[in-house]
């Protein structure tokens, strides 16, 4: 909730011309209660109307030609982007039968015409009301959503949603035997990199490394901070020789290319471990990421700035290979 106000539209669904003039005289005595008024003469053409712009609030006249009041109702309630958008139907003086139809199939409201001025304005600034506070709420939750998920430095995915996802995945690899394989890297020497340019240098080097890291894997991998200078990459339905050469593109990337940081030209390496998930063996949360701690020590043990595979699931691999072969 930024503050700013939102705008409001209305469309205003009627085969009277002379009506539609009326309804936005009355909306139009209130100031600032609508930003844009869009009109239509039957349903279709307000479908149309509902999918060109951005709407907030409807009023429909229930008897039209073609498409009357209740199919466009049918209409926006059948689309998921549409069917939040509140309708006031508007129906013929004591046709309760009509009245309450409409509510039945997901009408917010409806006034009987001839209307009162006082009353439709009433029922509208209500209804809209309602809409641009559950369009708020709507906004907050997707950033809370964004946020509970998110690293906030790197804005990279954060190793809680990282765990949900390997919950799923790793029961998706289960059910249908697809691949899943899974890297951690870890920057090398990372606190003399701190030490020598400091902590907001040393900042900026982690998220430049997300967007090499990103550059380098789909938009179906997950990328997660895993922990201060470690980073996890999920990759669901890559076998373990598609996850080396991921892995050796992501040091590439990193390794070739100096970190330009302000004035400073920083050389920078990470060391990579992989895993993949193996049936009977290598197929829970704890063991995957073992496996890839214990690839990833080796890469540092032998050196740094390279990819070491876990031992484990490789020969795993190679025996199933090799019975296929049989
Ligand atoms: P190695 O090559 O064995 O991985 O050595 P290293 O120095 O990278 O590893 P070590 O675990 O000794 O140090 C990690 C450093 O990462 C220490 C810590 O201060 C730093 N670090 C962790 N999180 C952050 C962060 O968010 N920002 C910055 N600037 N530094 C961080
Ligand atoms: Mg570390
Ligand atoms: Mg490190």
């Amino acid at each position: 909730m930024n503050g700013d106000k939102q705008t409001a539209s209305i469309l205003i669904v009627d085969d009277s011309e002379t009506i539609r003039a009326k309804i936005k005289k009355v909306l139009l005595s209130e100031k600032g209660l609508f930003d844009f008024f869009y009109e239509a003469e039957n349903g279709i053409d307000g479908y149309k109307k509902l999918l060109e712009h951005k709407i907030d609030l409807i009023l429909c006249d229930v008897v039209m030609p073609q498409i009357d009041g209740f199919k466009l109702l049918l209409m926006v309630k059948g689309r998921p982007e549409l069917k939040d958008i509140p309708i006031i139907m508007l129906t013929a003086e004591g046709d309760q039968e009509k009245k309450n139809l409409g509510l039945q199939k997901g009408a917010s409201d409806y006034l009987t015409k001839p209307f009162d001025d006082f009353e439709l304005l009433a029922r509208v600034r209500l209804h809209l009301k309602l809409k641009l506070l559950q369009d708020e709420l709507m906004e907050a939750n997707k950033r809370l959503t964004f946020l509970s998920i998110t690293d906030s430095l790197t804005q990279v995915y954060n190793r809680r949603y990282l765990m949900k996802m390997m919950v799923n995945e790793i029961s998706r690899s289960k059910r249908y035997r697809s691949d899943l394989s899974f890297l951690l890297l870890d920057i090398d020497n990372f606190k003399v990199l701190n030490d020598t340019y400091g902590h907001q240098t040393g900042d900026q080097v982690l998220i430049d490394i997300c967007i090499r890291i990103s550059r380098s894997i789909r938009s179906t991998d997950i990328l997660a901070r895993y922990g201060g200078e470690e980073f996890a990459v999920l990759l669901p339905q890559v076998p373990l020789a598609g996850a080396e050469k991921v892995a050796e593109k992501i040091r590439k990337e990193v390794a070739e290319k100096p970190f330009q940081i302000n004035e400073e030209k920083i050389d920078v390496t990470l060391s990579c471990g992989i895993s993949c998930f193996i049936e009977n063996k290598v197929d829970t949360i704890d063991t995957v990421i073992m496996e890839a701690d214990r690839a990833l020590y080796e890469s540092k043990r032998s050196g740094k700035n390279r990819v070491t595979v876990s031992k484990d699931c490789l020969e795993s691999i190679t025996v199933h290979e090799d019975e296929a072969e049989k």
